[in-house]
């Protein structure tokens, strides 16, 4: 429905990254619900995207927003790159293909009714097609293409066996029953080419005459009434516009867990009002102590690489002409 340059869904999604192409794609399953997709970023076209190898070389390119860290006290007040996909597929589209789906315990211990490792245990196994083949921790069938390599590189064993001599017991499958331990990663590859969340989830459900992408298109702030999101504004080439979402329940969903601060706000308004239902805090308490909560335990960690190709003459895994003689120091979440 459109209304002057505005617009109007039932759902509006903020963001084609892993949490906005899955949200777009399932929600529009539902053909009586219009849903539109904000995207800052464009195609993904560059193609050092498709290349596995080539992914280190996509920070600080035009798909990265490469934010910055302030000055961080706990190494030596360094400022810390931080790179996060500007396009669709979000960093799906720049990250390292590693397929986690994080540790049962940390699933477990947010006490979340519903959203143990258990509980989330076959949305993870409707949402994969595990080449390897179907066993008790996989599935076959789902939109995401996972393989294990069969070729590691000579210098990835010895690592691993590195590990192993050093009394790190090896494990089989970081999303087995044991996930510590040195193991090969499974990846998110298809075909020898990366496969982004929106080649998995959005391409196939943009046909849809119910979904909506609006791709080079920043949101820039969220029209809230009261404690309830009623939209944003958004700004493309054309200029500025306003977009309006209004089924009752599900006026809008954000898919991004990094952003502009207004999304995190927006994240904490949304869980405050869930919260609220089940506990005696007015809603500015709740928000505030959310925003604090994401501020405080937000997790991140270091990978730190070199590159030598006077050490590595045959690396089959990264090697890239741009990366001879590069030392590369990165964190990523
Ligand atoms: C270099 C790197 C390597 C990584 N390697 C791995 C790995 O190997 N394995 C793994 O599991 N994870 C990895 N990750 C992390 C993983 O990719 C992210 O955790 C995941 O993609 C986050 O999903 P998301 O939906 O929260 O955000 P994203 O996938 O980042 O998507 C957010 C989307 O929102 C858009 N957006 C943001 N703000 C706005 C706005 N104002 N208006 C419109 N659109 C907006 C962005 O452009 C982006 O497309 C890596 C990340 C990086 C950066």
């Amino acid at each position: 429905m459109t209304s002057g340059s505005d617009h109007w869904f039932d759902i509006l999604v903020i963001g084609s990254g892993t949490a906005g192409s899955v949200l777009a794609a399932r929600l529009s399953e539902d053909a009586d619900v219009s849903v539109g997709l904000v995207e800052a970023g464009g195609a993904a076209s560059d193609p050092r995207i498709a290349e596995p190898a080539q992914w280190p070389l996509l920070q600080g390119s035009a798909i990265d927003w490469a934010y910055r860290t302030i000055p961080q006290p706990h190494t030596a007040n360094r400022v810390h790159e931080w790179a996060r996909g500007k396009v669709i597929g979000g960093s799906t589209a720049l990250n390292a293909m590693a397929h986690v789906r994080g540790h049962p315990a940390d699933f477990d211990s947010w006490g979340c009714a519903g959203w143990g490792y258990a509980d989330l245990m076959p949305y993870f196994l409707r949402s994969e097609h595990y080449t390897p083949g179907a066993n008790a921790h996989h599935a076959v069938g789902g939109p995401l293409h996972l393989i294990r390599p069969t070729a590691p590189h000579p210098v990835t064993e010895a690592y691993m066996a590195a590990g192993t001599e050093i009394g790190i017991a090896p494990t089989d499958d970081h999303n087995g029953a044991c996930m510590a331990g040195p193991t090969l990663n499974t990846l998110t590859i298809k075909d020898g080419k990366r496969q982004t969340i929106a080649d998995a989830y959005l391409a196939p459900a943009l046909g849809r005459p119910n979904l909506h992408l609006m791709a080079e298109t920043q949101v820039l702030s969220l029209i809230l009434d009261g404690t309830r999101c009623r939209g944003a504004r958004l700004a493309d080439r054309h200029g500025e516009r306003v977009v309006t979402a209004g089924l009752s329940g599900y006026q809008f969903a954000t898919g991004t867990s990094f952003a502009a601060p207004f999304v995190t706000a927006t994240a904490a308004l949304m869980l405050s009002r869930a919260l609220r239902r089940s506990r005696s805090m007015d809603g500015p308490t709740i928000r505030q102590l959310l925003i604090e909560s994401v501020r405080t335990h937000r997790r991140e960690h270091h990978v730190q690489f070199r590159y030598h190709s006077t050490v590595l003459p045959d690396c089959r895994s990264f090697h890239h002409p741009a990366a001879d003689e590069f030392q590369w120091n990165h964190r990523y979440q």
